[in-house]
């Protein structure tokens, strides 16, 4: 059997780094915290958005998720670019 291992993107809420991996990114290396709190924000695709919020851009088939923000209300504010 054929296992596609699917691209993800995921931000820290702690201090909104950006990793596109196919799991969970490793949790050591935060600047903000001492653990990385990573969050999936959707599949790695070619729809481009920007959060006004923490300014994390990010390349997504769909819509990506809110969570996750470093922002006041921890919600990202998306818009296409
Ligand atoms: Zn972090
Ligand atoms: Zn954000």
């Amino acid at each position: 059997m054929h296992k596609s291992k699917l691209l993800k993107v995921y931000a820290c809420a702690n201090c909104a780094e950006v990793e596109v991996k196919t799991a969970t990114p490793k949790i050591r290396g935060c600047k903000k915290s001492s653990f990385h709190n990573w969050v999936c924000i959707g599949e790695h695709g070619l729809d481009k958005y920007v959060c006004k919020g923490c300014g994390i851009k990010v390349k997504i088939y769909g819509t990506p998720s809110p969570e996750g923000c470093t922002a006041e209300g921890k919600l990202h504010t998306w818009s296409k670019v």
